[in-house]
């Protein structure tokens, strides 16, 4: 089944880098060879064709994976709300506006937020220049598996919510505390993707590659989100244990 689905999804991917306007570039906009997984398979059998349809697909898929850990554990099922927004336009939050490069959760009402567009220039590795991390040499951004971490790193911001993270340790902890307990709880998610055999070659690469690309430098901000090398270990940390409980360690100071 699997096989049968894997063509008609790259067909998929190609329709919406199309609509990006990147497709003309695909695999040789970049000097260095790159992994060329295109692919995260969905249980579901979805096939997005837009943007906005696979990122929604990704936070079902996400959205099921901590639906199914939260009842293990005996807690209520997570909910929550996601926004994507179109080329061109804005939201608005209970955060405050939600714009071009908008990649957040907000938990004043819920909701994830992220860009259509900044979503499709993570995919084709447009942003690489503009992020800390890469425009430093640290990774970079490309393939679908670097936008599924976005999303699954803002639903772990959600988790953190649920499991009411924020209230309790919200004053004595840093952002980065935070940021890179999300890292790892979206490394969780992927662990059980792979566990069902969802994942292609390249695609934990693109995900570790992602990380150090939005990893920043500025430990003296306090809204320092980890250096690259701290986020690629915490998205690994999750990864190789696939067990929530590992990004505990993470909620240090
Ligand atoms: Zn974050």
């Amino acid at each position: 089944m699997n096989a049968l689905f894997r063509p008609r999804w790259l067909a998929a991917i190609g329709a919406l880098l199309a609509l990006g306007g990147a497709a003309l570039y695909m695999g040789s906009a970049h000097a260095n060879p790159k992994p060329q997984s295109q692919s995260l398979m969905l249980p579901s059998g979805e096939q997005p064709t837009t943007m906005e349809s696979f990122l929604t697909s990704v936070t079902k898929d996400v959205d099921a994976y901590w639906t199914k850990q939260f009842k293990d554990s005996g807690l209520k099922e997570p909910r929550v709300s996601y926004q994507w927004i179109p080329d061109g336009q804005s939201a608005s939050s209970a955060c405050g506006g939600a714009g071009a490069d908008a990649a957040a959760y907000c938990r004043a009402d819920d909701t994830i937020y992220i860009s259509e567009s900044f979503a499709t220039n993570i995919f084709d590795g447009s942003l690489d220049q503009q992020l800390p991390g890469s425009s430093q040499g640290f990774g970079g951004t490309y393939g679908d598996f670097a936008v599924a971490y976005i999303v699954a790193h803002e639903y772990g911001h959600e988790v953190q919510d649920e499991l009411g993270l924020y209230d309790k340790y919200g004053d004595q902890l840093p952002t980065m505390a935070f940021e890179l307990q999300a890292d790892c709880f979206a490394g969780n998610w992927a662990n059980n993707a792979n566990q069902e055999g969802r994942l292609e070659d390249g695609d934990v690469q693109e995900a570790l590659s992602a990380a150090l690309a939005v990893g920043d430098f500025d430990d003296a901000s306090p809204e320092h989100h980890g250096t690259p090398e701290q986020r690629e270990a915490a998205w690994n940390a999750g990864f190789e244990s696939g067990d929530p409980q590992t990004c505990d360690q993470f909620l240090t100071t």
